[in-house]
């Protein structure tokens, strides 16, 4: 046996933690801290908790609050160049996997030259970064514990995959309590991005043993809790196991990487506009179903996680199984179809063509063709 694991951010975790950001900052050499959000969370509330804990530790404070979704190149140069006349030592993100993509970019560009699309790919990045803080307040995509971020090349109209060394955050600030405010269809998208980042990285073939049981763990607590949180998004313990579950799912990923439902949602993102989660979510039981066949022992362990009666069956009926708690929780949580989402019949080929090239097919189970992904596309229609 041999493999590589690690994770680039040591993680505080509970309710309250993010009200350290400013010691945290302090303690990393930090005196002038660019505060990365969006203007969400600044609605929420959010923002103002973070932004008086960095003040009460007396840090000189730039503020960055026009983070978009899916963040484009253009909108990190053009932060990144307002941050480089600031000269910040320590960046702190608040938000979710946007706002933290967008902060790794940004604070590349602090000691690397522009443009970032030079830096599409993995371990790219040559010159070391300064402290990066991550404050995340949805539980899905766990950019605070990966060393990922995720931008949106306008001009070759593809998400770039940024990763490797001097990408991660630092310090993974994860506090239950910055998640309460989230609204329940963000709640459900996003947590079904974290089921996904899970059952791929235990379907990869880039899977190991500590991949393997960080994201069966994941697969457990996300299934178990997503409705209730979702229901309820004041439900501590809910809540808590969901950003439990998807960083676990992350420590899973960052090293095992993801599959097909991945390289298919990105350029659903691009193309269609839409938001990460919903991409994963609406292709993920279809994905499923064509990867069993090289998978089903695994597909077993999936079955088992998400506590399906599948002890004693064999594995391709514990497959099928798995398919359905999926399809049946997708549902629960009114995730809707390709079709209800406006996505048009006619980008299939386009899709198929671009999700061939990315990244994660290299790791998923099957090696698909372009026909296998339009028929992928056609069931979740
Ligand atoms: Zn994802």
């Amino acid at each position: 046996m041999e493999f590589m694991f690690g994770i680039p951010s040591f993680v505080q975790f509970g309710p309250g933690v993010a009200k350290k950001a400013g010691e945290v900052a302090q303690g990393l050499g930090a005196r002038k801290v660019l505060f990365v959000y969006d203007k969400g969370v600044k609605s929420a509330g959010l923002a103002d908790e973070v932004l008086k804990a960095l003040h009460d530790s007396n840090l000189e404070v730039l503020e960055f609050d026009g983070v978009q979704p899916n963040p484009t190149d253009t909108l990190v140069e053009n932060a990144a160049a307002m941050a480089r006349e600031f000269q910040p030592d320590a960046i702190v993100a608040l938000g979710g996997g946007s706002s933290i993509d967008c902060a790794k970019a940004i604070n590349i560009l602090q000691t690397n030259p522009s443009p970032i699309n030079q830096y599409d790919g993995l371990n790219t990045v040559p010159n070391p970064t300064r402290p990066l803080i991550a404050i995340p307040t949805t539980a899905g995509t766990a950019s605070e514990v990966t060393a990922f971020s995720i931008v949106t090349d306008t001009t070759r109209q593809k998400k770039m995959v940024i990763g490797g060394q001097f990408v991660g955050a630092t310090m993974a600030l994860v506090d239950p309590q910055m998640t309460f405010g989230m609204p329940s269809s963000i709640t459900a998208s996003t947590g079904m991005d974290a089921l996904t980042h899970a059952i791929e990285a235990y379907l990869s073939k880039g899977a190991m043993v500590p991949t393997d049981v960080c994201a069966l763990r994941a697969i457990e607590l996300i299934y178990h809790n997503l409705p209730t949180a979702t229901r309820n998004g004041q439900d501590l313990e809910a809540r808590t196991n969901m950003l439990l579950g998807s960083m676990m799912a992350g420590f899973a990923f960052n090293c095992a990487v993801l599959g097909l439902v991945h390289s298919i949602a990105h350029p659903l993102s691009v193309h269609c506009g839409l938001p990460h989660g919903v991409a994963n979510a609406v292709v993920l039981p279809y994905v499923m179903e064509y990867n069993a066949p090289a998978a089903l022992d695994r597909m077993k362990d999936i079955a088992l996680a998400m506590g399906q009666p599948v002890s004693d069956m064999a594995p391709v009926e514990a497959a099928k199984l798995a398919i359905a708690a999926v399809k049946a929780l997708s549902r629960e949580l009114q995730i809707p179809s390709l079709e209800e989402l406006g996505v048009p019949r006619n980008i299939f080929d386009r899709l198929a063509e671009d999700a061939l090239l990315e990244i994660s097919t290299i790791f998923n189970p099957r090696e698909p063709s372009k026909q296998d992904v339009i028929d992928i596309l056609v069931k979740a229609y």
